[in-house]
């Protein structure tokens, strides 16, 4: 017991403290398998080891009143008395670490999470830029980004209040990822920009997905007394090129960006790769 509370201690990492808990549960009562569900920041976290079997307990870990998962264990033949007496003596042990891993999930996600629109945010949005940019250039892939800034948002801000602003930037994130494909990630890169990025694909096939994003945000309609308020949004599109590091990238969609506001809004500019 006091060999697990003292393994669990050395790890913050939930994965690391449920596969710490079916060694040491096995080394006492054998089980085939450990099956892990919570719901962290909106989001489902499972953890499954082995392959089960018909028998199963399952246990709902709380503490001080708050959840902190449903824990159940599986194997062929039924447990005793004295084996789920001994499985629960290590769950009392576990729970603190458990909670302690969980919440630093929770505060994991949040620091990546806008909290407007609950979509990842602009520090998200830069750890997979760096990694886009070194997968790109060690396996050759296309990579695309594309930022989008909603036009005369302002302006919009001015006439109908935040309160409609802010309903606009929520409806537009689910718009954007409405419009997208699910391996493509959506980001808030600021007040009312936001970010595409795109594995696999060259920045013609981009250029097609803005175009979309465009269409999706026009659709996009708020009624406020007797008009309903719309938006627009300008999209500017680049291709990681190799060897290039992230704030180049990024700094050549902006350009397209630029480009494409400078010509009028509402419309697409490519950062083209060949000139
Ligand atoms: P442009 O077409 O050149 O992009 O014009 P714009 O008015 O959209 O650009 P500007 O940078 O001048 O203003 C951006 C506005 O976005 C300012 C601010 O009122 C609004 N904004 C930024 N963040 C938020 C937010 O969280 N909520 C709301 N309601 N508005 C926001
Ligand atoms: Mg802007
Ligand atoms: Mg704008």
């Amino acid at each position: 017991m006091t060999r697990l509370t003292r393994r669990l201690s050395t790890t913050l990492s939930l994965e690391n403290q449920l596969a710490i808990l079916a060694g040491e549960v096995s080394e006492i009562v054998p089980v085939d398998a450990l099956h892990y569900r919570h719901q962290i920041g909106g989001t489902d976290f499972v953890f499954s080891s082995g392959m089960g079997g018909p028998h199963s307990c399952e246990y709902r870990l709380t503490l001080e009143g708050e959840s902190y998962g449903t824990l159940s264990f599986k194997r062929r033949k039924k447990f005793t008395e004295q084996e789920l007496e001994a499985i629960e003596l290590m769950l009392g042990a576990a729970i603190c670490p458990i909670r302690n891993a969980c919440q630093f999930l929770a505060i994991e996600h949040a620091a990546l999470t806008d909290s407007l629109t609950g979509i990842p945010n602009k520090r998200a949005m830069e750890s997979a830029l760096q990694q886009a940019c070194q997968l790109s250039d060690r396996h050759g892939d296309q990579y695309s980004l594309i930022l989008c800034d909603l036009d005369h948002f302002k302006a919009v801000n001015d006439r109908y209040g935040h309160v409609v602003g802010d309903h606009l930037l929520k409806l537009a994130a689910r718009a954007l990822e409405k419009a997208v494909r699910s391996s493509d990630s959506v980001y808030r890169f600021g007040g009312e920009e936001f970010a595409i990025l795109l594995p696999h694909t060259g920045e013609m096939e981009a250029r097609h997905v803005a175009e979309r994003i465009r269409e999706y945000i026009g659709t996009i309609s708020v009624n406020c007394g007797n008009t309903n308020v719309s938006v627009t949004t300008s999209c500017g599109v680049a291709m990681h090129l190799t060897g290039e590091a992230s704030d180049q990238w990024l700094a050549r969609a902006d350009e397209a960006l630029y480009r494409a506001k400078d010509h009028g809004r509402n419309c697409t500019r490519v950062f083209a790769s060949i000139s």
